[in-house]
């Protein structure tokens, strides 16, 4: 795998090997269409994913608002100072963002969509050869995500969801939830789970 930047100087909330995982299978799906994933927050998931999509000279459409998820917001357990824009009392990982795509290169491969899943979703028409859920995580934008988003991966794409946790006591249900839905539907086939980051692959017919 080649990054084009020092990966730890990016804040975020992938382990390396679920990276890794996620560069693999962008790249496994080179001939499918563009990669779009849900919630990039500074860009660690986005440097792996814009990193297979560079080559094999595809797009990868980021979408976030930018202004966290619930543990991001001030006061709560992951919030980030840094990260806190106090003019408008608001979060913005946006500046974050930019930085790490410019510097590794990106920004010819990485369209940012600065907008909330749904409405980065309204008038989508795009097959997708695959996508990354990793953005909010009540169980409503998580639901949302999925209904939104999966849909539109073509037979044979990839649907990657992070913080896959089957144990309560280690994390929150929601992405576990949509993991189950999507294996539920018979839709997609389970390629496995690396670390948090649950895999799987849109069955053909
Ligand atoms: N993938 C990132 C971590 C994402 S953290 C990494 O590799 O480090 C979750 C992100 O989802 C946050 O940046 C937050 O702003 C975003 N998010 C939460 N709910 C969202 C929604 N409804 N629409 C768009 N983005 C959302
Ligand atoms: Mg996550």
């Amino acid at each position: 795998m080649f990054l084009p930047i020092d990966i730890d100087s990016v804040k975020g909330f992938l382990d390396p090997k679920e990276g890794e995982a996620l560069y693999q299978h962008c790249l496994s799906v080179k001939d499918l269409g563009p990669t779009l994933e849900i919630g990039s927050y500074c860009g660690k998931s986005t440097v792996y994913l814009g990193a297979a999509c560079k080559q094999t000279k595809r797009t990868l459409y980021a979408v976030d608002h930018h202004r966290g998820s619930e543990e991001h917001q001030l006061g709560e357990q992951y919030h980030d100072p840094e990260l806190y824009d106090g003019a408008v009392g608001l979060m913005d990982s946006f500046k974050a963002f930019r930085f790490a795509v410019r510097s590794a290169e990106l920004e010819e491969y990485v369209v940012p969509l600065v907008a909330s899943s749904k409405v980065a979703a309204r008038d989508w028409k795009t097959p997708l050869g695959m996508v990354f859920i990793d953005g909010g995580h009540s169980l409503e934008a998580a639901l949302s995500d999925f209904h939104c988003w999966s849909n539109f991966i073509v037979n044979g794409g990839i649907l990657a969801i992070h913080d896959i946790f089957p144990d309560p006591n280690d994390g929150g249900q929601a992405p576990y939830t949509i993991w189950k839905m999507a294996l539920d539907s018979g839709l997609f086939e389970d390629l496995g789970v690396v670390r948090t980051l649950g895999v799987l692959r849109r069955k053909h017919g």
